[in-house]
């Protein structure tokens, strides 16, 4: 994987090659965002642009400042996710061939190859377990996985670069796993890059948050269709409308018509405002504009909107909106989430 094959996340991945090249790569490192949003991609590409031996640096201005090269050995070793210094780890469920005691994420390689290549290392935990056609059970890293990776991580690297262990999902890690891995995470072996790969925070033990360095991936909507990033906009631009001149009336026929969307596309069309919301800052601080991401579908709008993100509200506005998707997650009642975080949101807009 390549920088440059993943969608969005422009300002994150220029600062990881910014700190590849200046030398300061810590040994242990946690990847944290929805798996959508590229994570494991993102860790995987981390990963390849250590070990290329021909990295590009691109001039300034340019949208990426430095990508792997694609073609050395070890980029090429690492877009087939064949490189004997690249070991992946991932929950894994018992299935009709593989049960027991031989249970660990070394009996499903090659399956787990195939389901990157399919989703192009974005694919989500569900979709990880229909294709282990286990898709009703629980999969997780046990201590057999642990064990594996102590053992590996002991061993010189083959090819004499940076030999690199990605744990996905790690938060599926059990409770032994987790302890066993524990003095690895303090003190790898020199030349070993352990990067781990979350979505949440809550279910790790804190006494690994503690040994590694966080990495947070923010939510995109780069993983949405067309189509529904243009339904998101348009409702994006009423809400923002209205949030400026709150009228009960208007305000409560949005919050009705948002209430019929079911609470996974009411978290997806947070996510959405989220992101739109940062794009606008970064046009109004920064003067950069992220190809495609700032085009509402509506041209005053795109024009006017943006000033109205600034370092006094940004923050604030991206906190309000996490605690809605977290209220959302948590089954609170999405009429009086989204009337609150209105109110909220109108206060921040006025007071820029
Ligand atoms: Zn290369």
């Amino acid at each position: 994987m390549q920088f440059k094959d993943i969608e969005g996340q422009r300002v994150l991945i220029n600062r990881l090659t910014e700190i590849i090249d200046s030398g300061r790569v810590s040994h242990a490192q946690m990847f944290l965002g929805p798996t959508a949003s590229g994570s494991l991609a993102l860790a995987i590409a981390y990963a390849q642009y250590l070990n290329c031996t021909d990295r590009r640096h691109y001039p300034e201005g340019s949208e990426l400042r430095a990508d792997s090269c694609g073609e050395c050995p070890n980029c090429r070793k690492y877009r087939q996710l064949f490189h004997p210094d690249l070991h992946l780890v991932f929950p894994s469920a018992a299935t009709n061939t593989v049960k027991g005691d031989s249970l660990s994420a070394d009996s499903f390689q090659e399956e787990f190859r195939e389901f990157l290549n399919k989703y192009n290392q974005c694919g989500t935990e569900d979709q990880w377990y229909e294709m282990l056609n286990v898709a009703n059970k629980q999969g997780f890293i046990r201590e057999r996985d642990a064990a594996n990776i102590v053992k590996t991580l002991a061993l010189k690297s083959y090819e004499g670069g940076y030999k690199v262990l990605i744990i996905w999902l790690a938060e599926r890690m059990n409770l032994s796993a987790a302890n066993e891995l524990l003095k690895t995470l303090e003190e790898p072996s020199p030349g070993t890059l352990i990067l781990l790969v979350a979505e949440s925070r809550d279910k790790m033990l804190s006494t690994i948050i503690s040994r590694v360095q966080t990495v947070v991936v923010p939510n995109t909507i780069s993983g949405f269709s067309e189509e529904k990033k243009a339904a998101f906009a348009t409702m994006f631009v009423s809400w923002m409308r209205l949030l400026f001149k709150l009228n009960m009336q208007t305000l409560s026929a949005w919050v009705d018509q948002t209430h019929t969307l079911g609470r996974e596309q009411q978290k997806q069309f947070l996510q959405y405002s989220q992101e739109a919301i940062r794009a606008c800052f970064l046009k109004t601080a920064a003067g950069i504009t992220l190809p495609g991401e700032l085009a509402f579908g509506d041209e005053k709008f795109d024009n006017f909107f943006p000033a109205m993100i600034t370092t006094r509200n940004v923050e604030k506005m991206n906190d309000a909106i996490t605690d809605a998707i977290y209220a959302i997650e948590r089954n609170a009642y999405a009429k009086i989430t989204f009337m609150q975080l209105s109110f909220t949101m109108s206060k921040l807009i006025k007071n820029r």
